[in-house]
């Protein structure tokens, strides 16, 4: 069986997982991450992208605000591709406890999160389709991050420091050692190949299958399974983070996201065994639109684009049974000291916002357990699309001729990294994805430099397909450039475009009512009226007679 060797082997490409790679390679550590989909297809492409200052967490969970506002400040910096600095409102609407307006504002004081009391009028001017009977309002340093950019620039800047990435390829089980965990079996789904993964420190950031993965070193370290659900309408009505001011509860943020607005989001415990198998329930949705219409009227008069959740990974605590009693603190566990199981450390729990810090304790840790002297070194440096770039008039000077709406975004997308796949010739810069205008260039680039195997993992490097039309007018296109490039012959590009579209279908079925149900059946016209896709996807008689 072929063993890999390396010093850091790092079990799940979520975004602490590709932070802590991240980390590992830039002090020099020989590191490599293995997971079992594709990057960021756990909970960090399933949720919010709330880039927090750290005032949701003020008033019950002072330390998690601390480390969100620290980091808020880093990530602006270091990964302002990913951001954008929309700023955030509390806002009281009548119903609500008019106290806890005043204890925010003390709690984000203390934190050291600049807070300001604005009137309900300058919220207003703000956000104006903001409701109307709003009484008061705070104004925070919220924004939104692209949690699929971030894990993509994270695995990339590894990469480019000598780090290896295996996706699609799943640890089955740990090999212990004389008492030391000495590395995993490791499966490539897509090969079928099993093979050895060999390391001085395995890195369990598999989020909430950190407890299965514990388990297999017969540790128990239980999670607490808490889902949240969100929706996705179809127009980007705020611009502004808008967060109800009261007690974190269902439905109480709305969050402007590229073309989109989220609402979020519900808090439920699901039994372990349902992580892999999440759904949607009827009732989230009602709770969700019913109180986002409280926060943006508009709300109801705009289509709901489609509907997902994910599990927070957040580490169980005795006594607490409501997961938004649990703290959103970093749990780093040393295996060694706590369990006498050398070689493996489990970073669990935080949040996206705070995947640097957890990355930075863990890589510190490993270190020790090394005897390596190496300091972090990611508080200042840029990820790759964050470094200098051109100001974009200047960016589109440089490519006048193309459409300014395709330089325009693929500049916001890719920052100084738009440069190695745009240019004057008009292959480049065809648009695949209108909705979000996504270019063949940026597809090949996405193939070839970003680990982009499929057509559903593209969407997660590209926005492909995340539009009003959800990959009914671009899904066979990419499909068709997929062939071209190479990944794919055509019987796997048409089991691609099966794949892919069921995917979505995952996230349209729990709200398909109204212009939703139209678009989907416009859909399905093409799909399987026009190209008929099940029909290619069978053996043709030839095959079966093989
Ligand atoms: C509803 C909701 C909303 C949220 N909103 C926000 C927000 O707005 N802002 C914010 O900062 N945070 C938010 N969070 C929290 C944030 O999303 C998570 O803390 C973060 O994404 C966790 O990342 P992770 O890498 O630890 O876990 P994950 O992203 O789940 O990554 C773990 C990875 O391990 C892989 N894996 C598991 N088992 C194996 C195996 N055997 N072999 C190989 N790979 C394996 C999985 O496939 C997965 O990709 C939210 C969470 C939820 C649920």
């Amino acid at each position: 069986m072929r063993i890999v060797e390396c010093e850091v082997a790092v079990i799940g490409g979520g975004i602490t997982g590709a932070g802590t790679l991240r980390d590992c390679a830039l002090r020099g550590l020989k590191a490599v991450l293995i997971e079992k989909n594709d990057l960021a297809s756990g909970t960090t492409g399933r949720n919010h992208g709330l880039l927090h200052s750290g005032a949701r967490y003020a008033v019950q969970d002072p330390e998690s605000a601390v480390e969100c506002i620290a980091e808020n400040r880093i990530l602006k910096k270091i990964a302002h591709h990913c951001i954008e600095n929309t700023g955030g409102l509390f806002v009281t609407l009548p119903d609500d406890d008019p106290g806890f307006h005043a204890l925010l504002l003390q709690g984000c004081r203390a934190a050291g999160i600049e807070c300001d009391e604005i009137s309900a009028d300058h919220a207003r001017r703000l956000e104006p389709h903001l409701n109307p009977d709003i009484v008061a309002a705070l104004k925070v340093p919220d924004g939104t991050i692209d949690p699929f950019r971030l894990t993509s620039a994270n695995v990339l800047d590894a990469v480019e420091h000598g780090a290896k990435v295996m996706t699609h390829t799943e640890v089955t089980g740990l090999i212990v050692d004389r008492e030391r965990i000495a590395g995993f079996n490791c499966l490539d789904k897509r090969t079928g190949e099993p093979f050895e993964l060999r390391a001085r420190v395995v890195v369990n950031a598999s989020g909430v299958w950190g407890q299965k993965v514990c388990a297999w070193a017969g540790i128990d370290l239980p999670m607490f399974p808490s889902k949240g659900s969100m929706v996705i309408i179809d127009y980007r009505v705020n611009n502004v983070v808008i967060n109800r001011c009261r007690p974190p509860a269902d439905g109480d943020i709305i969050v402007p996201g590229d073309t989109v607005s989220l609402i979020g989001t519900t808090s439920k415990k699901i039994p372990y065994d349902e992580i892999e198998d999440l759904v949607v329930d009827d009732d989230e949705i009602e709770v969700l639109l019913a109180d986002g219409e409280k926060l943006i009227p508009n709300v109801s008069r705009t289509r709901v684009l489609r509907a997902y959740c994910g599990v927070r990974p957040l580490v169980a605590v005795s006594g607490k049974t409501f997961g938004r009693d649990i703290s959103r603190g970093i749990v780093l566990v040393d295996h060694l000291e706590r369990d006498g199981a050398e070689g493996l450390v489990t970073i669990a729990g935080g949040k996206l916002m705070t995947y640097r810090l957890m990355a930075e304790m863990t890589a510190d840790l490993v270190c020790r357990k090394l005897g390596r002297k190496a300091a972090c070194s990611t508080r200042s440096t840029p990820l790759p699309g964050s470094g200098k770039k051109a100001p974009l008039k200047k960016t589109a000077r440089r490519f006048s001729g193309i459409p300014q709406s395709v330089v325009g975004s693929t500049h916001y997308r890719h920052g100084e990294r738009a440069h190695r796949f745009l240019s004057r010739d008009p292959k480049s810069y065809g648009l695949i994805c209108e909705c979000e205008m996504v270019t063949a260039g940026e597809v090949t680039y996405a193939v070839r430099h970003l680990m982009a195997k499929d057509l559903i993992d593209l969407r997660r490097r590209t926005r492909l397909g995340m539009g009003p039309c959800q990959g009914e007018l671009c899904a066979y296109r990419a499909a068709g450039l997929f062939t071209e490039l190479g990944p794919a012959k055509g019987d796997e590009a048409t089991r691609m475009l099966i794949d892919f579209l069921e995917e979505r279908f995952k996230g349209l079925k729990p709200v398909l009512w109204g212009d939703a149900l139209r678009e989907l059946e416009f859909t399905y016209w093409i799909y399987q009226g026009l190209f008929g896709l099940t029909e290619l996807d069978r053996p043709s008689e030839s095959d079966e007679a093989d």
